[in-house]
Protein backbone atom coordinates (compact mmCIF):
# COMPACT_ATOMS: atom_id res chain seq x y z
CA UNK A 1 0.00 0.00 0.00
CA UNK A 2 2.23 2.77 -1.18
CA UNK A 3 -0.19 5.51 -0.79
CA UNK A 4 -0.75 4.82 2.98
CA UNK A 5 3.14 3.83 3.58
CA UNK A 6 3.61 7.86 1.99
CA UNK A 7 0.93 9.48 4.53
CA UNK A 8 2.69 7.55 7.03
CA UNK A 9 6.29 8.77 6.06
CA UNK A 10 4.77 11.96 5.68
CA UNK A 11 2.76 12.44 9.20
CA UNK A 12 6.00 11.03 10.81
CA UNK A 13 8.34 13.32 8.83
CA UNK A 14 5.34 16.00 9.90
CA UNK A 15 5.81 15.28 13.32
CA UNK A 16 9.82 14.85 13.86
CA UNK A 17 9.98 18.02 11.84
CA UNK A 18 7.64 19.51 14.42
CA UNK A 19 9.41 18.07 17.32
CA UNK A 20 13.00 19.45 15.89
CA UNK A 21 11.16 22.96 15.56
CA UNK A 22 10.30 22.80 18.98
CA UNK A 23 13.74 21.39 20.82
CA UNK A 24 15.08 21.82 23.06
CA UNK A 25 12.08 22.80 25.40
CA UNK A 26 9.18 24.73 23.82
CA UNK A 27 5.30 23.56 23.87
CA UNK A 28 3.00 25.66 23.20
CA UNK A 29 -0.03 25.53 25.78
CA UNK A 30 -3.72 26.39 23.80
CA UNK A 31 -3.75 29.88 24.43
CA UNK A 32 -0.08 31.00 26.05
CA UNK A 33 0.65 34.62 27.47
CA UNK A 34 2.59 36.48 25.17
CA UNK A 35 6.41 36.17 26.02
CA UNK A 36 9.63 36.94 24.47
CA UNK A 37 11.55 35.31 26.88
CA UNK A 38 10.87 31.42 26.14
CA UNK A 39 10.05 29.15 28.68
CA UNK A 40 8.22 25.48 28.93
CA UNK A 41 4.82 25.85 29.70
CA UNK A 42 2.13 24.09 31.45
CA UNK A 43 2.48 21.18 32.70
CA UNK A 44 6.10 20.96 31.29
CA UNK A 45 6.76 23.92 33.25
CA UNK A 46 5.80 22.77 36.77
CA UNK A 47 7.65 19.66 35.91
CA UNK A 48 10.93 21.84 35.56
CA UNK A 49 10.04 23.56 38.35
CA UNK A 50 9.80 21.21 40.57
CA UNK A 51 12.71 18.81 39.26
CA UNK A 52 15.09 22.16 39.97
CA UNK A 53 14.12 21.90 43.56
CA UNK A 54 11.96 25.05 44.04
CA UNK A 55 9.55 25.37 46.86
CA UNK A 56 6.07 25.98 45.45
CA UNK A 57 1.85 25.48 45.54
CA UNK A 58 -0.03 26.08 42.33
CA UNK A 59 -2.64 28.74 42.55
CA UNK A 60 -5.70 28.60 40.86
CA UNK A 61 -6.29 30.30 37.82
CA UNK A 62 -7.32 34.30 37.70
CA UNK A 63 -8.64 35.64 34.97
CA UNK A 64 -10.41 38.99 35.48
CA UNK A 65 -12.92 41.49 32.69
CA UNK A 66 -10.16 43.97 32.12
CA UNK A 67 -7.48 41.44 31.23
CA UNK A 68 -5.62 40.35 34.00
CA UNK A 69 -4.95 36.77 33.93
CA UNK A 70 -2.64 34.47 35.82
CA UNK A 71 -2.58 30.99 34.07
CA UNK A 72 -0.22 28.00 35.74
CA UNK A 73 0.59 30.29 38.59
CA UNK A 74 2.73 29.26 41.63
CA UNK A 75 3.34 30.45 45.20
CA UNK A 76 6.97 30.51 45.09
CA UNK A 77 8.67 30.23 48.13
CA UNK A 78 11.86 28.79 47.58
CA UNK A 79 14.10 28.95 43.89
CA UNK A 80 17.20 28.00 43.47
CA UNK A 81 17.47 29.86 46.76
CA UNK A 82 15.03 30.89 49.55
CA UNK A 83 12.74 33.66 48.68
CA UNK A 84 12.12 36.77 51.62
CA UNK A 85 8.56 36.18 51.32
CA UNK A 86 6.07 33.74 48.91
CA UNK A 87 6.07 35.02 45.17
CA UNK A 88 2.69 34.63 43.13
CA UNK A 89 3.82 34.41 39.64
CA UNK A 90 3.66 32.17 36.70
CA UNK A 91 5.57 29.26 36.11
CA UNK A 92 7.56 30.19 33.29
CA UNK A 93 8.49 33.43 35.22
CA UNK A 94 9.79 31.22 38.26
CA UNK A 95 11.79 28.98 35.35
CA UNK A 96 13.03 32.70 34.48
CA UNK A 97 14.34 33.43 38.01
CA UNK A 98 15.91 30.43 38.47
CA UNK A 99 18.42 31.03 35.48
CA UNK A 100 18.47 34.82 37.09
CA UNK A 101 19.64 33.16 40.27
CA UNK A 102 22.35 30.50 38.81
CA UNK A 103 23.56 32.21 35.76
CA UNK A 104 23.60 35.96 36.49
CA UNK A 105 23.70 36.21 40.34
CA UNK A 106 25.64 33.70 42.29
CA UNK A 107 28.42 34.39 39.71
CA UNK A 108 28.44 37.85 40.49
CA UNK A 109 27.96 37.47 44.34
CA UNK A 110 31.16 34.76 44.06
CA UNK A 111 32.70 37.49 41.48
CA UNK A 112 32.62 40.71 44.12
CA UNK A 113 32.16 38.63 47.67
CA UNK A 114 33.57 35.19 47.20
CA UNK A 115 30.04 34.42 48.92
CA UNK A 116 27.06 32.28 48.00
CA UNK A 117 23.44 34.30 47.24
CA UNK A 118 21.27 32.82 49.51
CA UNK A 119 18.22 34.55 49.50
CA UNK A 120 15.97 37.74 47.14
CA UNK A 121 13.98 39.80 48.53
CA UNK A 122 11.06 41.29 46.64
CA UNK A 123 8.53 43.76 46.16
CA UNK A 124 5.81 40.92 44.78
CA UNK A 125 5.01 39.44 41.34
CA UNK A 126 1.03 38.89 40.27
CA UNK A 127 -0.59 41.95 40.81
CA UNK A 128 -3.57 43.26 38.58
CA UNK A 129 -2.83 46.68 37.81
CA UNK A 130 -2.15 49.07 34.89
CA UNK A 131 1.61 50.33 34.62
CA UNK A 132 1.66 53.26 36.35
CA UNK A 133 0.43 56.38 34.95
CA UNK A 134 -0.77 54.66 31.85
CA UNK A 135 -3.84 52.98 30.82
CA UNK A 136 -1.72 49.59 29.45
CA UNK A 137 -1.94 46.58 31.78
CA UNK A 138 1.53 45.49 33.14
CA UNK A 139 3.29 42.64 32.88
CA UNK A 140 2.38 42.16 36.23
CA UNK A 141 -1.14 41.56 35.96
CA UNK A 142 -0.12 38.47 33.94
CA UNK A 143 2.61 36.61 36.12
CA UNK A 144 5.05 37.88 33.96
CA UNK A 145 7.12 40.37 36.29
CA UNK A 146 8.70 40.30 39.89
CA UNK A 147 9.75 43.40 41.45
CA UNK A 148 13.49 42.79 43.25
CA UNK A 149 14.53 44.57 45.82
CA UNK A 150 17.92 43.15 46.97
CA UNK A 151 19.98 39.75 47.51
CA UNK A 152 21.43 38.48 50.84
CA UNK A 153 24.05 36.49 50.68
CA UNK A 154 25.74 34.00 53.00
CA UNK A 155 27.93 35.46 55.64
CA UNK A 156 24.86 38.05 56.67
CA UNK A 157 26.08 40.39 53.05
CA UNK A 158 22.72 42.53 52.34
CA UNK A 159 22.72 44.20 48.87
CA UNK A 160 19.75 46.90 48.02
CA UNK A 161 18.92 48.20 44.78
CA UNK A 162 17.62 51.19 47.26
CA UNK A 163 20.70 51.78 49.24
CA UNK A 164 23.29 50.29 46.66
CA UNK A 165 22.94 51.24 43.55
CA UNK A 166 25.61 54.10 43.09
CA UNK A 167 28.41 55.15 45.43
CA UNK A 168 28.55 51.72 47.70
CA UNK A 169 31.30 50.09 45.84
CA UNK A 170 31.51 46.55 45.64
CA UNK A 171 27.93 46.30 46.76
CA UNK A 172 27.09 48.76 43.35
CA UNK A 173 29.36 47.21 41.14
CA UNK A 174 27.46 43.85 41.97
CA UNK A 175 24.03 45.49 41.25
CA UNK A 176 25.07 46.92 37.89
CA UNK A 177 26.50 43.70 36.94
CA UNK A 178 23.69 41.90 37.78
CA UNK A 179 21.42 44.17 35.96
CA UNK A 180 23.25 43.82 32.82
CA UNK A 181 23.19 39.99 33.14
CA UNK A 182 19.49 40.46 33.93
CA UNK A 183 19.42 41.28 30.22
CA UNK A 184 19.87 38.39 29.24
CA UNK A 185 17.52 36.23 31.33
CA UNK A 186 14.41 38.54 31.15
CA UNK A 187 13.00 40.29 27.87
CA UNK A 188 12.68 43.86 30.04
CA UNK A 189 14.94 45.06 33.07
CA UNK A 190 14.13 48.30 34.47
CA UNK A 191 16.02 49.58 37.40
CA UNK A 192 17.25 53.03 38.93
CA UNK A 193 18.45 54.05 36.00
CA UNK A 194 15.14 53.76 33.81
CA UNK A 195 13.03 55.72 35.77
CA UNK A 196 12.10 57.09 39.85
CA UNK A 197 9.58 54.58 39.78
CA UNK A 198 12.27 52.12 39.93
CA UNK A 199 14.59 53.83 42.35
CA UNK A 200 14.38 50.89 44.82
CA UNK A 201 14.26 47.35 42.70
CA UNK A 202 14.58 46.03 39.48
CA UNK A 203 11.22 45.27 37.61
CA UNK A 204 12.12 42.06 35.58
CA UNK A 205 9.68 40.58 33.04
CA UNK A 206 9.16 38.51 30.12
CA UNK A 207 6.62 40.25 28.78
CA UNK A 208 6.67 40.77 24.83
CA UNK A 209 8.42 44.28 24.44
CA UNK A 210 12.20 43.19 24.96
CA UNK A 211 13.90 46.90 27.03
CA UNK A 212 17.03 46.73 28.96
CA UNK A 213 17.55 49.28 31.16
CA UNK A 214 20.26 48.31 32.74
ZN1 LIG B 1 7.40 45.78 38.35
Amino acid sequence: MPSLRFHLGLAGGLLAAALAACAPRIVAPPSPPPQTVRQPQGLQCLDELGRRGAVFEMVAERVSANGCRLTNGVSLTRSSVALDKAATLGCPLALALHDFETRVVQPAAQKHFRRNLVQINHFGAYDCRNIRGTRRLSEHARGQALDIGGFELDGGIRISVKEHWTNAGARSRFLQEVAKGACEVFSVVLTPRSDSEHHDHFHVDIGPRPHCGA
